[in-house]
């Protein structure tokens, strides 16, 4: 997060506020690039007059984006995800192209791939206003191409790698998935058995991946292997990027889910399939390490993406429950309703807080690994006790597809499993508080 000085810094340095129903994508991106050049040089230059809209870690800036991204979901999503849902597939290339186009999809990447080289900050503000997808499964493949299968190979990838892969991903002309779970090994990571041997100047490669999101699509996987046999669980895995259309590699199945169903989520196999060594992702053997390290910031992205959903889940449900009567009453004005919507709306906020918080520490180079573990298990939690307790205020029609929260109901549910289960976050927030029996073990 940049400090209040920088903040005032990139006002000043600003363009002319322009309404941004006015915004071309191009536009945008000049926008951006505009800020971008004012937070890291410090020339002197003339204040606009810019409109102030501060939300703790949020700038206008920050706010510019979110209208962009929100005209963008209005636009080329909200209209067809019906369709898609039904279809069990949203066309990621066609999508991913506008939203790249717009430089959504690298905000914090740098510009030397076609990043925006704005702060982590940024992406949670874009996480947060892809709330306003009416289909979860479109918001978990945004998730994935811009915060799970790339944190780590922006960081330690190399530049060659990056040109060829990275950079048509933050442009939206590749579309990327990230394989971790296997059949044998979800929530244990360090038991996974995909493995990479050494030949010549290959890796070659066999085992599989499960619930790969975006699997079916994907031009790439950034694939958690191990490539050090003789090293211990922890010290064998590598990230290796591998493009999809190599030979040997099989989409199995696209796997047929309650929820999120406009997202391809597919198990795919790995048969004697050959990567240059060159297509290694930073260190061999730091695999399991650099897969624990972005797994914070997956785990802040997927708690800001279900803020918004809540809000709406909340408001949409307190409107049809002012319009309902029963017993010659709006059912709102049964006081188990109004408190209940009241209790849920005060718990989204402290969620919204703590991921705040968690994220303007990330923003400043601290570890969050408590914060953001706790952020996901709440996330989890609450967008299941919303969903439940406001499909019930639904009552009949709740049940029905004609509504968004019986959507909503199933695919929030994914997101106390996806990403880390809640029995993993609370292990880690027990470890880090030093009252799980592993760490007396260690004492
Ligand atoms: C829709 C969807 C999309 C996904 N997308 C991806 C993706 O893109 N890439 C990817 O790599 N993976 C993906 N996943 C996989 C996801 O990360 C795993 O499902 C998750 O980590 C849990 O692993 P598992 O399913 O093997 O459950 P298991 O590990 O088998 O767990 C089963 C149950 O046991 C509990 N449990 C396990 N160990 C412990 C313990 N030590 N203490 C207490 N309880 C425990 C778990 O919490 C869970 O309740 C996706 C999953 C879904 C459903």
């Amino acid at each position: 997060m940049q400090s209040v000085a920088c903040r005032g810094l990139i006002r000043r340095f600003l363009p002319q506020k322009e309404p941004v129903s006015s915004w071309t994508t191009s536009t945008a991106r000049l926008f951006l690039a505009g800020a971008r050049t004012a937070s890291t040089a410090a020339q002197p230059s003339k204040q606009v007059d810019v409109e102030e809209k501060t939300d703790v870690i949020f700038t206008n800036q920050h706010f510019e984006i979110r209208n962009l991204a929100r005209k963008l979901i209005d636009s080329e999503i909200n209209p067809h995800v019906d369709k898609w849902e039904a279809e069990g597939q949203f066309p990621g290339h066609a999508v991913f192209k506008k939203f790249g186009e717009a430089g959504l999809l690298g905000l914090n990447r740098d510009e030397a791939y076609g990043g925006m080289g704005l702060d982590f900050s940024y992406n949670i503000a874009f996480a947060e206003e892809l709330g306003y997808i009416d289909a979860g499964g479109v918001v978990s493949a945004f998730g994935v191409q811009t915060d799970m299968a790339t944190p780590a190979f922006a960081k330690y990838g190399s530049h060659e790698l990056k040109k060829q892969y990275l950079e048509p991903a933050i442009r939206g002309e590749m579309v990327a998935c990230v394989g971790v779970s296997e059949v044998e090994a979800g929530s244990d990571v360090a038991n996974t058995k995909t493995h990479a041997v050494r030949k010549g100047g290959d890796f070659i490669i066999n085992g599989h991946k499960m619930w790969i999101t975006n699997g079916a699509q994907a031009d790439w996987i950034c694939l958690v292997c191990n490539t050090e046999a003789d090293k211990p669980k922890h010290l064998s895995k590598s990230h290796i990027l591998v493009p999809m259309k190599s030979p040997g590699v099989t989409v199995a199945k696209k796997i047929s889910k309650m929820g999120n169903r406009s997202s391809d989520t597919a198990q795919i196999f790995f048969e004697d399939v050959k990567v240059p060594q060159t297509n290694l992702i930073g260190e061999a053997g730091m695999g399991f390490i650099y897969q624990m390290e972005q797994f914070q910031e997956e785990r802040l992205w997927c708690a800001a993406s279900a803020l918004i959903g809540m809000d709406r889940i909340i408001k949409s449900t307190a409107e049809y429950c002012a319009e309902r009567k029963a017993f010659g009453s709006a059912v709102l004005n049964n006081q188990i309703i109004y408190f209940t919507l009241a209790e849920l709306q005060t718990e989204v906020e402290a969620l919204r807080a703590l991921t705040y918080r968690a994220v303007a520490n990330y923003t400043q180079g601290d570890d969050v690994t408590l914060l953001a573990s706790m952020c996901k298990l709440k996330a989890g939690r609450l967008a299941r006790i919303v969903a439940d307790k406001c499909l019930q205020f639904w009552g009949g029609m709740g049940y029905s597809e004609e509504v968004l929260i019986s959507r909503y109901f199933r695919d929030t549910r994914c997101l106390s499993i996806a990403g880390g289960t809640d029995e993993i976050m609370l292990h880690i927030i027990a470890k880090y508080m030093g009252i799980s029996p592993e760490k007396a073990k260690k004492k």
